[in-house]
């Protein structure tokens, strides 16, 4: 049975394994809704463990052909499935947005950075290049780049689009097949991609996804003995699972986990033109953002100045159905939801200030209409759970620091290390803190929340390893082999 998935008025999404679009082998299905209302968008496959033994099998029967083939065809296949994803871009985006409740701008961002993965990847399938080891005239030695195999891929569901074609992207490039397990929450625009990728000629079993429950499906693909390396974007608690499934059979993996990234505003910062730049990185899909900045430390002489000026905007700051293109959507969950308020409680516990926010939109009941008014809190120690764990909602907590040594500090006394903002006119003391500050990222007057397509982003401790993005992605979807040859027959031979 083969469900065409391109129809919006067409419900009923099933996991593509080997080039066909199938129900679930257990023929059950699960609902996908509207975080803003609770209306049901659509439903998919609850895929299980005999789906994923189908899609790995197809994975590795597809996988060797692919990668031997010219990789000049890969060029050209990623650049056409960069281009209908273009042109696509809205369908997709307002797709994205209807799924994961975030405002269309940022869903129209996310598809254009789907795009550009593709783009950006063909522009190196053909440039994968290994190189030469002098050992003398007689030997001649060299390495080469070799894709792993098959690679599972697990993604989370705050950025379905861009996450599932960050992995996918240079997975395809070096010559790797793929089984995804996107998220049960979101995932509808990452079954449009791969229909996009069928379409476009990508040869069948190359990209399998299979839709269901993390617990089900997730876990099956994670301990699959078929899998030549993991791609786990998601939470520490599951990533951990992951590894140690994946541990049983020696297979790598590469986890992109959670952050609790900090701005760090040092007292020459232009306070002014920062607070905008602060609240976007910040509220990114209302919070639900891996690399969001959710502290701000401020080097004291500046404190009220920067408090009064978010406490100011915060409030003015729109909420709504994400299609609207408010300034922040609805969480994806009731569960999320209720996780953001108990932080909310656990802050104010804590001894934290709610100086805005803080409450549920009063009129969204409890199953619908997750929204959260963007907080700010005032916290008063770096050990405060809220200044220290990832809340994954739109609450920004606030510490004053006296001097780069406890700037420092408070910004490395998390668990995490993803992404950090400096903020400021000496470039020495910006440099420092950027040198000290432990973290996959550190952006200096800017914050690109996660970065572009072209720069390499990962974490450090909690928040993972590996490297996702830019050239340096290449490195986690390839090994290295080692030739080694000599000219002459050995003597007596
Ligand atoms: P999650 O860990 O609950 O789920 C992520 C994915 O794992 C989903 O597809 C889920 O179905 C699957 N899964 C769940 N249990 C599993 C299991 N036992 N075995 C295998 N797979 C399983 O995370 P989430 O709530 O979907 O995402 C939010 C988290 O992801 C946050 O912590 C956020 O910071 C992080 N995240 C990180 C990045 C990054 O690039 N570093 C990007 C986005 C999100």
């Amino acid at each position: 049975m083969t469900l065409a998935a391109h129809d919006m008025k067409i419900q009923d999404y099933g996991c593509l394994i080997d080039g066909a679009w199938l129900p679930a082998a257990g023929g059950e299905w699960l609902e996908m809704t509207d975080p803003c209302d609770g209306s049901i968008l659509a439903r998919i496959a609850r895929g299980g463990s005999a789906d994923i033994n189908a899609a790995v099998a197809a994975a590795r029967k597809a996988q060797p052909g692919f990668a031997r083939r010219p990789p000049v065809e890969r060029v050209r296949l990623m650049n056409a499935i960069s281009r209908r994803i273009t042109a696509e871009a809205e369908r997709l985006a307002q797709l994205e947005s209807r799924d994961t409740g975030k405002p269309i701008t940022q869903a129209r961002n996310d598809a254009i950075a789907a795009a550009r993965f593709f783009e950006f990847y063909a522009g190196i399938a053909d440039k994968v290049m290994g190189s030469s080891i002098p050992l003398g005239d007689d030997i001649v030695d060299f390495t080469v780049r070799e894709p792993l195999g098959v690679t599972g891929q697990i993604v989370p569901w705050n950025y379905p689009l861009q996450i599932a074609c960050r992995s996918m992207a240079p997975a395809l490039a070096t010559g790797n097949s793929i089984v995804l397990k996107p998220a049960e929450l979101a995932c509808l625009s990452v079954l449009e991609i791969a229909r996009i990728c069928e379409e476009e000629g990508l040869p069948p079993g190359v990209l399998n996804v299979v839709t269901g429950l993390g617990s089900e499906a997730g876990a099956a693909l994670a301990a699959h003995p078929g899998v030549d390396l993991i791609v786990f974007t998601g939470s520490v608690a599951t990533g951990s699972q992951v590894m140690q499934a994946a541990a049983r059979n020696i297979v790598p993996v590469l986890l992109e986990l959670g952050g609790k990234s900090p701005n760090i505003l040092l007292a020459d910062a232009a306070v002014e033109t920062t607070i905008p730049i602060l609240l976007k990185a910040a509220f990114p899909n209302s919070g639900q953002t891996c690399s969001a900045g959710t502290r701000v430390l401020v080097e004291r002489p500046i404190l009220d100045q920067v408090m009064d000026q978010i406490a100011g905007r915060l409030p003015s700051l729109t909420m709504g159905r994400g299609l609207d293109d408010p300034d922040l959507g609805p969480l994806v969950s009731a569960g999320q939801r209720r996780k953001v308020e108990s932080y909310v409680t656990i802050g104010a516990e804590e001894g934290a200030e709610v100086i805005t926010g803080g409450a549920f939109i009063s009129g969204a009941s409890e199953e619908t209409g997750h929204f959260v008014r963007p907080t700010l809190l005032a916290v008063k120690s770096p050990a405060a759970r809220v200044a220290r764990e990832e809340i994954f909602g739109p609450v920004l907590t606030i510490m004053p620091f006296d001097d780069l040594e406890e700037a420092e500090a408070i910004a490395n006394a998390t668990e995490y290390g993803l992404v950090a903002g400096v903020w400021g006119r000496d470039i020495g003391r910006l440099h420092r803190l950027a040198q000290r500050v432990r973290s996959g990222q550190v952006f200096i007057n800017c914050y690109g929340a996660g970065g572009g397509v072209e720069i390499p982003f990962g974490g450090t401790r909690k928040s993972g390893f590996g490297r996702e993005k830019g050239v340096e992605a290449i490195q986690s979807y390839t090994q290295v082999k080692n030739i080694c040859l000599r000219i002459d027959m050995p003597e007596g031979a």
